[in-house]
């Protein structure tokens, strides 16, 4: 497995592979990986002769009360988890050579990012659509996988890649659940104390039951306020969304239309950790 840990040492590897007519599929990560993550690298290594994962803490997506300097970084772990994986390598970089003296252009996605984790999160999809950008244009990727769990970001990833015409297939992977609770990996997870952790676990089965009753014909409405009332006594101390919206234009739905494809879509903090979950309707 090959640490590249510069764009130049990328690019070379690219190289060889493009003059051998093999192709590169990228899963880019901030790192802390889990067996989420390593489902994507699985279903990466289904689509192209190589896998890169990239292991990258974008600052730019952080917004300026957030979690970046506290997020777990642990490069050399996660490399021993891939190893066995048997991908190309692992693309690395400093925050320096991702942006360089000077930089000053950002990739900015207007109206997918009204909403959910743009609204709530101001600035992050800037941040996203800029570096996962640079990714995909820095390795030339074939296939680039993305999972469900930030489903919102799929779809803005999906946009840039159109409108700028990056001519990546980009792939989405379904969302890696604990087996016995349901409750979505996320590195954000370590933040959790185990009765944190306890209540947490209640995230997935409320949005779960939240969706049903939107499927069954609810008011959405009222299985908003019934949904809301359960996360807030399960402990989580603040709500930033729980909404159902159309799945690609995420457009808000307000009443359940089987024709049009919808999801839930929860963000909601316990302690200092801020966890999201999605699913169908
Ligand atoms: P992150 O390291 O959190 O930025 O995530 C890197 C990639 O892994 C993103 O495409 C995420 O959507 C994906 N991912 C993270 N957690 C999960 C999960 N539990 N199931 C599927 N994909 C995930």
């Amino acid at each position: 497995m090959k640490n590249f840990k510069t764009v130049a040492a990328l690019r070379a590897f690219r190289q060889e592979i493009t003059s051998k007519g093999e192709t590169l599929a990228l899963v880019p990560t901030m790192g802390a990986l889990h067996k989420g993550h390593l489902s994507l690298v699985e279903l990466a290594k289904t689509k192209a002769d190589h896998v890169v994962v990239s292991i990258f803490v974008n600052p730019t997506q952080f917004g300026p009360n957030e979690d970046f300097d506290s997020y777990p970084r642990m490069v050399e772990e996660d490399s021993l988890k891939l190893k066995p994986l048997n991908i190309a390598g692992v693309f690395a970089p400093s925050v320096s050579e991702m942006y360089p003296n000077g930089y000053a252009s950002t990739v900015s996605v207007s109206g997918l990012t009204d909403c959910l984790c743009g609204a709530a999160r101001p600035g992050h999809f800037d941040g996203v659509a800029t570096v996962v950008s640079k990714l995909l244009l820095q390795s030339r990727a074939d296939y680039a996988v993305f999972g469900e769990k930030d489903w919102q970001q799929l779809q803005v990833i999906r946009r840039v890649n159109a409108d700028l015409n990056i001519d990546c297939d980009i792939i989405g992977a379904p969302i890696y659940r604990d087996e016995k609770s349901g409750l979505a990996l996320s590195s954000r997870n370590a933040y959790l104390s185990t009765k944190e952790l306890a209540s947490a676990e209640t995230l997935n089965v409320t949005l779960r039951s939240f969706a049903k009753d939107i499927r069954d014909g609810a008011d959405i409405d009222i299985a908003t306020a019934d949904a809301t009332q359960k996360i807030i006594n399960a402990g989580f101390n603040n709500i930033d969304y729980l909404e159902c919206r159309e799945s690609e234009s995420l457009k808000r739905v307000d009443q359940f239309d089987p024709k049009h494809p919808c999801r839930v879509f929860v963000a909601a903090k316990i302690g200092s950790a801020r966890l999201i979950d999605n699913m169908a309707v």
